[in-house]
């Protein structure tokens, strides 16, 4: 680590939908109270990182894209008092640590009934840029944690690629299972293999589920999920029905205890309502973009009994769960090998291609190497 004070810092900046991102030097931010500076070592490019390249979620550019990351603490703030993690650790310079997606201000409505994830004053890295620094995103060298950022250190057995997808989708995941209230001798359905499902189907399997029942489009995916503690996988691009199939045949036809809806497909979110027993709970996470109005019969859910919660951001315990659950399961399923290319900033475009064509589930960049080409 380079601890002499640089003034500048390199990033990958997104501008408008369709264009490649492109490098720009930022100058640093001079620390204010509450606040730390960390050198990123890695970055995961997400798939919501490339509903913004396409114009799918708005970001208003110039923004540094990247909200999955992890570094080492390069600059903490001189005044106010010493910057904790999560566990009320003092931080040090040279930590390694993932912070929160959003940054809460603890102060408004939401933050004082326990929903800082939902925040009035919310601050996304990777989504937007603060009025201080452009240097938000993972796609960068360096990223300004601005007060209000939980930050949670991550011990040297968990690798980098791991590690990266901690503050997105497995914190995601943590905050479903605990809206679940667990998993342990569930009968357990998720829509979707990608990285939140196949992070579902582990932290089931990993907390007792009696069947963890795996469904998505691609027969791929479905064998990947096998590795992630899947016990039944369903193809339902032909035939949707397999599904209800599945699930009779599991529970002996009374339906399922809990589905974990992270597909966001309107028809999944329909479906679910029949696939689950008297009493059982559909929680829903995939819907994170706008589709057609999912129809449901409202009679069902009450003569049902159903729960149906909505997850969405989570909480600085999530985070400390998430971490907790990869130094456990990581050596029990293949986290690394979620991320299977690895691109410098330089190549960030190339990256962000590899992930469209779906060759891996996420492209890692190591924003401190190959940067010797001028820009
Ligand atoms: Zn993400
Ligand atoms: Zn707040």
């Amino acid at each position: 680590m380079n601890t002499t004070r640089r003034s500048k810092a390199r990033a990958a900046v997104f501008h408008t939908p369709g264009k490649p991102l492109e490098l720009c030097e930022f100058a640093l931010p001079v620390l204010q109270a509450g606040e730390a500076l960390v050198e990123i070592t890695c970055s995961t490019i997400c798939g919501s990182d490339l509903h913004t390249i396409r114009g799918d979620r708005p970001v208003a550019g110039p923004t540094v894209l990247g909200h999955e990351m992890i570094g080492r603490i390069a600059e903490l703030s001189a005044s106010g008092s010493k910057l904790c993690d999560v566990a009320e650790t003092p931080l040090e310079i040279g930590d390694r640590v993932t912070w929160s997606v959003a940054a809460s201000c603890g102060k408004c409505f939401f933050c004082d009934h326990g929903l800082p994830q939902k925040c009035e004053q919310l601050f996304k890295y990777g989504h937007e840029t603060t009025n201080r620094s452009a240097l938000s995103g993972g796609l960068a060298k360096f990223c300004h944690l601005i007060r209000g950022t939980a930050i949670v250190k991550v011990p040297d057995s968990l690798s980098d690629h791991v590690a990266c997808p901690a503050n997105c989708a497995t914190a995601t995941v943590a905050a479903a299972v605990r809206t679940a209230g667990g998993c342990q001798d569930q009968t357990v359905v998720i829509h979707g293999a990608g990285m939140l499902g196949l992070t579902t189907a582990a932290m089931a399997a990993t907390q007792g589920a009696a069947s963890v029942i795996v469904s998505d489009l691609s027969e791929q995916r479905l064998v990947r999920a096998r590795d992630f503690g899947a016990t039944n996988t369903v193809d339902v691009r032909e035939d949707p029905s397999a599904l209800s199939e599945a699930t009779r045949d599991v529970t002996s036809g009374r339906g399922v205890d809990l589905i974990f809806e992270m597909s966001g497909a309107p028809f999944a979110i329909e479906q679910s309502i029949e696939l689950l027993r008297v009493g059982g709970q559909l929680v829903l996470v995939g819907s994170v973009f706008p589709t057609r109005a999912a129809q449901m019969l409202p009679e069902q859910i009450v003569r049902k009994l159903l729960r149906i919660d909505g997850v969405h951001n989570y909480t600085p315990a999530n985070l400390t769960a998430a971490i907790d659950f990869l130094i456990k399961a990581s050596n029990t399923y293949p986290f690394e090998s979620l991320v299977d290319v690895e691109f410098t900033l330089e190549d960030v475009n190339d990256g962000v291609d590899a992930l469209a064509a779906k060759d891996a589930v996420r492209a890692a960049v190591r924003p401190q190497v190959g940067h010797t080409r001028r820009v």
